[in-house]
């Protein structure tokens, strides 16, 4: 990556109050042109352009520390990760949380575990499934401290794959666009999922004039064992 690049992930990494090392910039860059190589053999990413990279992916992946609930260990689940995004650059900042990254394609997930590998990744397990089957197995249910996603689903959909992941007094923290009118229609979905909005946190993009928001939601009791419902059901009737 241009010097220019590096000196915007790092004063954009700042920004959000993280410290990036050498070795995280190493990374980085990796991260990168991995990307760029894979891309070109299927469909990773709209967006190559370095600068464009550094902000829309790697910066914006990194704004999920201001909700305030990573601080290291906890234990995450990335669910429609796609090519990492936000699970890998937070892997990279907080090593020591576990992470696991949830993919329904296989070619992304093949990229995935390539990624690990090059990266010496500890703590981190990638799983080819799809988040409503995943979410009533045993080892999955209710087993994270929180889970995210970004750019997977409308948000009451997204709330049935995504909830039944997190443990009870654990948090999802939903990665939204400017425009968050979603947030007041999942109501029902959120009374239904036995979770409630603790906090809507916006965030502005460094270097550019982009608005982002979290959407951060606390489980606050157990799942009801109907959900997550079927593919069908959670498309056609959503909560
Ligand atoms: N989160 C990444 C990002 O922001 O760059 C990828 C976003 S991409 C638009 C959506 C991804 O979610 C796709 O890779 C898709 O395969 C995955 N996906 C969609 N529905 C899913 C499901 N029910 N379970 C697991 N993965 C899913």
């Amino acid at each position: 990556m241009k010097q220019k690049s590096i000196e915007m992930l790092v004063q954009g990494a700042s920004s959000l109050g993280i410290t990036l090392e050498m070795f995280h910039v190493e990374h980085f860059q990796k991260f990168y042109s991995l990307l760029l190589e894979w891309n070109q053999k299927m469909n990773l990413t709209a967006i190559t352009e370095e600068e464009e990279v550094v902000i829309k992916h790697f910066l914006d992946s990194l704004s999920v520390i201001k909700s305030g609930k990573i601080e290291g260990g906890e234990k995450v689940i990335d669910i429609g990760t796609g090519a990492g995004f936000p699970g890998i650059p937070l892997k990279m900042v907080f090593p020591k949380i576990r992470l696991t990254l949830l993919e329904a394609s296989k070619k992304k997930v093949n990229f995935l575990n390539l990624l690990s590998q090059v990266l010496l990744f500890e703590g981190i397990e990638v799983i080819h499934g799809r988040a409503e089957e995943l979410g009533k197995v045993e080892r999955f249910r209710e087993k994270f401290d929180i889970a995210t996603a970004r750019a997977v689903a409308p948000l009451n959909i997204l709330l049935e794959y995504a909830v039944p992941f997190v443990r009870v007094g654990g948090h999802f923290i939903a990665m939204k666009g400017r425009d968050i009118e979603e947030v007041y229609q999942c109501k029902n979905a959120l009374e239904e999922l036995k979770c409630e909005i603790e906090d809507v946190i916006e965030v502005r993009l460094p270097f550019s004039d982009i608005l982002h928001h979290l959407i951060v939601v606390k489980k606050v009791d157990v799942l009801p064992s109907k959900y997550p419902r079927r593919e069908k059901a959670i498309r056609t009737k959503p909560l």
